[in-house]
């Protein structure tokens, strides 16, 4: 595969540290409030890569911290604690509201057909294993403490701006918007690793450590929960775009310099998704939520489809308009796709060659417009159905977008939605083509006058616990 690497700014093949095994880090979401869909967009990208890693042939170990401590209004460690934020707003314990909200990012993600990482795990419960590493930190000269928090001391480092896509000026402690001047910082970049002291001395969580009582900064967990369960070697770190500064640049300093060594090799960022008035941000209050396109009508998958279509690296524009064109073109697939037979006769070679081609349009930087295009090039192929529902299904490892099972569903309605000479009589009910059947009997029974036969087919099928009811245009039926 070759993937775009932020690091190094370049397109790269992508390695491994261990032949043929994925170490792979996710920044999870921080818990104070519901995902909006451009967070999502950045955890159906990921997802991607993940199941191409997969489908490539790799074993994939992937790692997901969840933030319910640490990371303050401003990136910037300046600022409320965003879950005691949260916590106010709702009137509840962080600890409710992290349960909360770490329920409804998963909830969301099943429903965008988003794997769960192998391991998840809340910052707060590897505190110890923070303390570890700041320790190491002071004693080695990288970390100091003063006004009662110890910070990382950015001017150890020989390069420290490691993405260098942003400018220097811009990031100015002072310059940017909500971000103050902290004075016990020796330098610009250095940033904290563990509070004791805050403006805001409400912070609901503490832990005891050689510093004093406090909590750690939003950096250090990302750090120690990827050295927990990666290693030391870390082949893939992802994110949004908005984490590779300072967030993983800070992380690369921290780590690298307690390990002694190079920490991660690749860097893979998802650009955003702004909607026509900007970006979408969570601290905003208003944003679009899965719920909010599902009360509007939406299938979660047509809003993956929507992302799929456009590349990674490129910042996508969310409208209504957009969406909905994009629900149509889901829409029109599966009913094709519907529209095959399933058989069994599947043509190897032309299942192996198309299979390639896949692989090597996907793994050309994660190129998901040409993955989905590959699905309408299988879908003109000529070869079989039964090829091509095999190939299908193949792709859909990746893509995810359910569709065999989607288009299943749909040709057991057209199934179910049966033609007759006065027009359309739909039967709805759990799709049981025998009950279906009887259904349809009694009604053409109905329809020629013989009403003994109607009744006799309604009777037996009370008797199996079947009731029928009539509506307009058809019947529908449920087990009782
Ligand atoms: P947060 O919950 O704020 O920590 O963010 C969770 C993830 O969403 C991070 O990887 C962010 O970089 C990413 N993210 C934030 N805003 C957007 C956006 N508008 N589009 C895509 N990804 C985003
Ligand atoms: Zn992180």
């Amino acid at each position: 595969m070759f993937l775009y690497n932020s690091a190094t700014h370049k397109k790269e093949e992508f390695k491994t540290h261990t032949p043929g095994r994925v170490e792979m880090y996710t920044c999870g979401p921080t818990v104070y409030h519901f995902a909006h869909i451009g967070n999502l967009r950045s955890y159906i990208m990921e997802d991607v890569l993940e199941r191409y890693l997969r489908y490539a042939g790799y074993d994939v170990n992937r790692v997901m911290n969840i933030t319910d401590v640490g990371h303050l209004s401003s990136d910037a460690d300046t600022g409320e604690d965003k879950m005691l934020k949260g916590a106010k707003r709702e009137n509840k314990s962080v600890m409710d509201i992290a349960k909360f909200y770490t329920d409804a990012f998963f909830e969301d993600c099943r429903k965008l057909n988003i794997k769960r990482p192998d391991v998840v795990q809340p910052a707060t419960g590897l505190i110890g294993d923070y303390i570890k590493i700041i320790s190491r930190l002071v004693e080695t000269g990288y970390a100091y403490l003063a006004g009662g928090n110890v910070y990382f001391d950015s001017s150890k480092l020989s390069r420290y701006y490691v993405f260098n896509d942003h400018d220097e000026e811009d990031l100015a402690v002072g310059v940017r918007e909500g971000v103050e001047e902290d004075s016990n910082k020796r330098n610009k970049n250095d940033f904290v690793l563990w509070f004791t002291k805050s403006k805001f001395e409400d912070q609901a969580l503490k832990w005891d450590s050689p510093w004093g009582v406090g909590y750690p900064g939003w950096h250090i967990e990302c750090s120690g929960i990827s050295m927990k369960y990666n290693g030391e070697y870390l082949d893939l770190h992802c994110g949004g775009v908005d984490n590779a500064f300072p967030h993983h640049t800070n992380e690369i300093a921290q780590s690298e310099s307690y390990l002694g060594h190079p920490w991660c090799t690749q860097w893979f960022h998802v650009h955003h998704l702004n909607d026509l008035s900007g970006k979408m941000s969570k601290s905003k209050g208003e944003f679009l939520t899965v719920s909010l396109l599902e009360e509007k009508g939406y299938d979660p998958l047509a809003y993956r489809y929507f992302c799929l279509q456009s590349h990674y690296r490129k910042t996508l524009v969310f409208s209504w308009e957009n969406l909905d064109n994009a629900a149509a073109a889901y829409a029109k697939l599966l009913n094709r796709i519907a529209g095959l037979k399933p058989g069994e006769d599947v043509d190897q070679a032309a299942f192996d060659e198309y299979r390639a081609k896949f692989l090597q349009q996907m793994g050309n930087d994660l190129n998901t417009s040409m993955g989905v295009t590959a699905v309408f090039d299988v879908l003109k192929a000529k070869t079989g159905d039964a090829t091509k529902l095999a190939l299908i299904g193949d792709f859909d490892q990746v893509l995810s977008l359910s569709l065999l099972e989607k288009a299943a569903l749909k040709r057991a309605e057209a199934a179910r939605a049966v033609q007759t000479g006065s027009g359309e009589y739909a039967i709805t009910g759990e799709g049981d083509p025998e009950v279906d059947a009887k259904v349809l009997a009694r009604y053409e029974a109905k329809k020629v006058k013989n009403f003994a036969e109607a009744d006799r087919i309604r009777d037996e099928l009370r008797a199996e616990g079947i009731e029928i009811t009539d509506v307009k245009g058809g019947a529908s039926w449920r087990r009782v």
